[in-house]
């Protein structure tokens, strides 16, 4: 196939089995809602499509090819059997990748993402029915490099959802999905996962902050130099001894 590498394989298997447990503990996703992926070469690791995360083991993480092309045997996304409750001996490798795959291979085709989380958090869900971005009521939102746009509602599993999360991603590592959820991404699936954390918080803190009137809102200079100082001082704790950061 398109992909040798077994042990990173395995180890992305059991790095999604186990950050897909974590949304259900975080409140990030409910039953097999939201799905996350991570990038080994040309290919992706994906969460299966309708699998429970309570129930999911690492042999049922799909693996697709990141061009979109060369899908294996099962693993088209939207088509394929979905086993329903109690066929677990048909279960296996054979599942069918998330429905949103088309959405994670385009943003591993627009960015430097090495992992995708997709959430269908509450926080998150409720802002994007009301509003059109997520404002910095606090300076960690540089972390997602800025204020959160909320993208168009499109169905879900379309290329056109795909297209508007890409669009709506420019210069960020997190979108709000319209009546949806979330995407963020990250150098790895530890970062994409904090950044879901961060952006359900964010959206959290904005809500209660609504409650007490109009925030106050960090302009983008104040973004700017909060973005500026993280930079020096990250440079500084990693500096290499050859000066490089
Ligand atoms: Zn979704």
């Amino acid at each position: 196939m398109y992909f040798s590498d077994s042990d990173g394989l395995e180890a992305a298997r059991d790095q999604l089995v186990s950050y897909s447990a974590r949304l259900l503990d975080d409140g990030l996703a409910v039953g097999s809602a939201g799905n996350m992926s991570v990038r080994l070469g040309d290919a992706v690791a994906i969460t299966p499509s309708g699998v429970s995360y309570a129930e999911l083991r690492p042999e049922d993480i799909c693996l697709v090819a990141a061009d979109g092309t060369q899908p294996g045997p099962g693993t088209q996304p939207g088509s394929g059997p979905r086993p329903g409750p109690g066929t677990e001996p048909g279960r296996g490798s054979q599942e069918t990748p998330s429905s949103e795959t088309p959405m994670h291979l385009a943003i591993y085709a627009a960015t430097r993402a090495a992992a995708v989380v997709h959430t269908h958090s509450p926080e998150v869900v409720a802002l994007s029915a009301a509003r059109t971005e997520l404002p910095a009521i606090h300076y960690a939102i540089t972390g997602l490099g800025g204020p959160v746009r909320v993208a168009p509602y499109v169905r879900f599993g379309s290329a056109g959802l795909a297209e508007a999360a890409v669009q709506a991603l420019d210069g960020r590592s997190a979108v709000i999905l319209r009546n949806h959820g979330a995407v963020t991404y990250g150098r790895d699936l530890a970062q994409a996962y904090e950044r879901a954390l961060l952006l359900e918080w964010l959206a959290r803190t904005y809500r209660l902050a609504l409650s007490y009137g109009e925030p106050a809102i960090l302009s983008a200079a104040e973004l700017d130099e909060v973005t500026a100082e993280s930079r020096r001082r990250r440079y500084g704790e990693r500096r290499t001894p050859d000066g490089a950061p």
